[in-house]
């Protein structure tokens, strides 16, 4: 018996009733996912402390506030971005009418992770429903508590016959992946990603994939040690160092290295204390598989900084690495915790060649008061994002698109690009029934003569004559 039969032909009924197409309706779940935020907010802080020790000031940040902005932004902008948008045309249709038109995709399967597990599952859902689509949530089943609620309490918010959530781990998300939907929005490891992609490839269903990979964080000598150590262990440490596009490993100089590594000390204690683990600000490992794996990784290289570890309490201290070779374990996978190496190179060249050996990463840093510094990592790398002289700052931006590229991911969401990600983009041209005498230049007998007015009718310019 498949359990997930009846919801998804309830959901594919809904579509296409044409239900989820006003304007109206869409703001309508907008306004549900906001009230769902508004009035669940301590339940959600609670979820997300039990599941990762997050701290109010990170759920707040990261994930209830960032997720109200997006339900904002698409709230003021819908109906301009459901607009029909005009396009330029050629001679031969100046009498039509040509636009692209923005139409949901039907059934979408939302697949979230558990590192932010509100704001990886509701960012999608916005641009989802705002381009009027019925939704399949299905959040990580290792983040149990945000699970429960999202499972629990937010359907109760939106119109249950467009939206759903599904439970399960990777058994029954494979089965939930035998059935065809229109679109799969998934955000995860690279891993599961192919996983995923091969499915969708079944009933080429198009797909977005948010994966991961390792930061690199170029850190010029010409920079003040202390600002750049301040916020690389910041946001190396932010949910514990469980970030997508958390800086991953540095890049220096052995003489940077030596002025960075007192400042790294001084802000890890400045922000945590001299015991972190009495902390409440520093997060834990989600689960005793990755505590294990990232326990491991500590045995690389030599630890300068941190170190220790309590399984009891699933906590692995801010720690940095020094003397780790290219060939370490960890520097072979993502590290997905509150662990640093410094690897060292002799010269901004080496590092972007140490930069482009490796794959595409979903982000990439450079810090430097040289600014042509920055421009020339930016010009001779590719990542999904960038930022110079911060951490993932560039990803609080919704005019930005937020995606990797390579094995870091396809596609892109946030704002409209979300909205974009969502739609179908329809390629529209409307004629008028008459005017044959004109157009039967088309048609054999074909002379030369019609061949040259009908080249020049059909090129491609910005033409603005209102004339034929
Ligand atoms: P994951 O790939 O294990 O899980 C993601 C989702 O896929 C979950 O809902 C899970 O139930 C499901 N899943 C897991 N294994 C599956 C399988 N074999 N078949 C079908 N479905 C399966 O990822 P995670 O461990 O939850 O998250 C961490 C990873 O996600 C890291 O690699 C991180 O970089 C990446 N990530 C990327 C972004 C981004 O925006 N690019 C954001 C957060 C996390």
């Amino acid at each position: 018996m498949d359990p997930f039969v009846d919801t998804l032909q309830r959901l594919r009924e809904a579509f296409v009733s044409g239900r989820t197409r006003p304007a109206e309706f869409r703001a309508a779940q907008l306004k549900g996912l906001s009230r769902f935020l508004q009035e669940n907010k301590q339940l959600l802080q609670e979820a997300l402390a039990q599941d990762l020790h997050k701290s109010a000031f990170e759920a707040e940040l990261s994930e209830i506030s960032i997720s109200q902005n997006e339900i904002n932004l698409a709230l003021r902008n819908l109906r301009a971005w459901m607009k029909d948008e005009k396009v330029s045309k050629n001679l031969a249709t100046q009498l039509d009418s040509a636009f692209i038109r923005k139409e949901p995709f039907g059934l979408v399967l939302i697949l979230s992770p558990w590192n932010y597990p509100l704001n990886l599952s509701l960012g999608p859902l916005v641009g989802a429903l705002a381009a009027g689509n019925c939704v399949v949530l299905k959040p990580s089943e290792i983040s149990k508590s945000t699970e429960k609620v999202l499972a629990e309490v937010l359907p109760r918010y939106l119109d249950q016959s467009c939206f759903a959530v599904v439970l399960g781990g990777p058994q029954e998300t494979g089965r939930l992946l035998e059935h065809k939907f229109d679109y799969i929005f998934f955000t995860g490891n690279p891993q599961v990603g192919k996983i995923i992609m091969t499915a969708a490839a079944k009933h080429l269903t198009p797909i977005t994939l948010e994966l991961g990979g390792k930061n690199p964080c170029y850190v010029d000598d010409n920079c003040d040690p202390q600002t750049v150590a301040n916020r690389v262990a910041f946001f190396r440490c932010f949910n514990a160092g469980q970030t997508c596009v958390a800086p991953d490993y540095v890049l220096c100089s052995p003489e940077m290295q030596a002025r960075l590594v007192p400042a790294l000390q001084s802000a890890i204690t400045r922000f945590y204390g001299d015991d972190p683990q009495s902390s409440p600000n520093l997060g834990r490992i989600i689960s005793e598989k990755h505590f294990q794996r990232l326990r491991g990784l500590l045995s690389f290289g030599r630890v300068v900084i941190g170190g220790q570890s309590d399984e009891s309490d699933l906590y692995i201290a801010p720690t940095v690495l020094v003397d780790v070779q290219e060939t370490d374990p960890v520097m072979q996978e993502e590290i997905f915790g509150p662990i640093l190496p410094i690897v060292n190179v002799r010269s901004l060249g080496q590092a972007i060649d140490f930069i482009n050996r490796r794959e595409k990463p979903l982000a990439l840093y450079a810090f430097s008061n040289n600014s042509q510094v920055v421009k020339r990592v930016l010009a001779q790398t590719s990542s999904g994002g960038f930022c110079g002289n911060d951490g993932f700052m560039h990803l609080t931006l919704a005019s930005l698109p937020f995606g990797g590229v390579g094995s870091s991911g396809m596609g892109n969401y946030h704002g409209k690009f979300s909205f974009d990600t969502f739609s179908h983009h329809r390629a529209c041209l409307l004629r008028p029934p008459g005017l044959e005498k004109i157009y039967a230049i088309r048609y054999p007998p074909h002379t030369p003569r019609n061949l040259r007015v009908l080249l020049m009718a059909l090129e491609t310019r910005s033409c603005s004559c209102t004339l034929l």
